[in-house]
């Protein structure tokens, strides 16, 4: 036993002593050069009309970068996702539900947006939920970041993303300047985006509304000045009034060749593109881009112009489709006809769900039950491999779910 102690003493000196100061010296450092780094960025700020104030308030506070959001800003997911799994997790009864529950809560905001901007309000709850599922992710404050900090962080440690955030973080001083929320309530993800309808600072200054009429554009917990300020954004980038975004289509023989085109309605329908959901296109001179974002074996869609204004909110097709659909079901409509081309064994939206479930029931799980098969759901089907003798492949398919299902 004294041996152990002794040895242990030995190597406390010899490695581990050093090493800690080493690490504490390594920290200390880093937290210096950030401090000289801010010191630095006050005096562009300056010259960007941020008062020294408005400076000092932000940011004395601060003593430290926030290492998550480095963390979070280097994050490599292990597997890339399809589109389908994209809607699944984000098109689904939980989403519609709750959507319609909102859209009684807030009948009559959603009415004097509508009649304001010109956006229905399917579009907006659609928006709403995806940006911050309602509200919800919000109140887990434990994983929303200080605005000024995160960008400031990302300035200083992401040389990607540098511009970006030295941009993003002036912005949010001018929003602090403003009084349009306190320091302390600054809250938004890792890369700055805030309140009900995740708005990056500097699109807050360009579309922020008062809707309330309390002085404060005020995203984080006004849910009018939030879904206002979304369909002030749609509305001043050309969002078409009374128009949809787009029309899923029967993909003529041969049709994958026209993939990307844009041509009048009328003109798709000479070639043989013709609705699913209805007989006709109800303006045969719009124009659309043919869209197949899962090749000719997928959904085939013609997108017009308010698809590609969806994508000023959030530049990704896959997002633009979801809101498109979120909002087409929140209208009664059920889609897509075609069946996305899945692997043969993948699972079905509602099989994930259900999945998550028995993984959860059986111990092997306990994140949340949101049809959203990520890290967490793949490293529980993994451990239930493990347990039941299987090749641990962490792969979520239908002989996985047939097997929770006999136990
Ligand atoms: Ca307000």
């Amino acid at each position: 036993m004294n041996h152990l102690i002794t040895r242990n003493n030995q190597l406390f000196f010899i490695f581990l002593l050093p090493m800690l100061l080493h690490m504490s010296s390594v920290v200390s450092l880093a937290d210096t050069d950030f401090q000289r780094w801010l010191q630095a960025f006050s005096k562009t700020a300056q010259r960007q009309g941020i008062s020294a104030q408005t400076w000092d308030n932000a940011f004395i506070m601060v003593k430290r970068l926030d290492g998550r959001v480095l963390e979070k800003a280097n994050y490599q997911p292990e597997f890339k996702t399809k589109i389908w799994d994209y809607l699944d997790a984000r098109v689904n009864e939980i989403a519609v539900l709750q959507g319609q529950r909102m859209s009684v809560k807030y009948a009559p905001t959603l009415e004097t947006i509508e009649k304001r901007f010109g956006v229905s309000k399917n579009i907006i709850l659609a928006i709403w939920s995806m940006e911050s599922a309602y509200g919800a992710v919000l109140k887990n404050t434990k994983r929303l970041h200080y605005v000024p900090l995160a960008l400031a962080t990302l300035a200083y440690g992401d040389k990607k993303r540098k511009k970006f955030a030295e941009t993003q973080l002036i912005a949010s001083l001018k929003i602090l300047q403003s009084g349009d929320i306190e320091r302390e309530n600054m809250l938004g993800s890792w890369a700055g985006a805030m309140g009900h309808t995740q708005f990056i600072p500097t699109s807050y200054l360009l579309y922020g509304i008062d809707f309330d009429n309390d002085g404060r554009r005020d995203i984080w917990r006004s849910v009018p000045d939030a879904l206002a300020t979304a369909a002030n954004l749609l509305h001043k980038n050309g969002w078409q009034q009374g128009k949809t975004w787009g029309y899923e289509v029967n993909l003529p023989a041969g049709g994958e060749q026209y993939g990307g085109m844009t041509k009048t309605l009328a003109e798709w329908q000479k070639l043989g593109f013709h609705r699913v959901q209805a007989e006709h296109f109800p303006r045969k001179t719009d124009r659309a881009e043919c869209a197949l974002l899962a090749g000719a074996e997928g959904p085939a869609y013609l997108m017009l112009r308010n698809f590609f204004v969806l994508k000023k909110y959030n530049n990704a097709n896959a997002y633009a489709l979801a809101v498109g659909l979120l909002a087409d079901r929140f209208a009664g409509y059920v889609g897509p006809k075609h069946a996305w081309p899945r692997p043969p064994g993948a699972l079905s939206g509602d099989e994930k769900f259900t999945l998550q479930r028995l993984l959860k029931k059986h111990g092997f799980y306990h994140g949340e039950i949101d049809g959203n098969l990520g890290s967490k759901s793949r490293a529980a089907v993994r451990q239930f491999q493990v347990a039941s003798g299987l090749e641990a492949d962490g792969v979520p398919d239908k002989s996985i779910l047939t097997l929770l299902r006999k136990m």
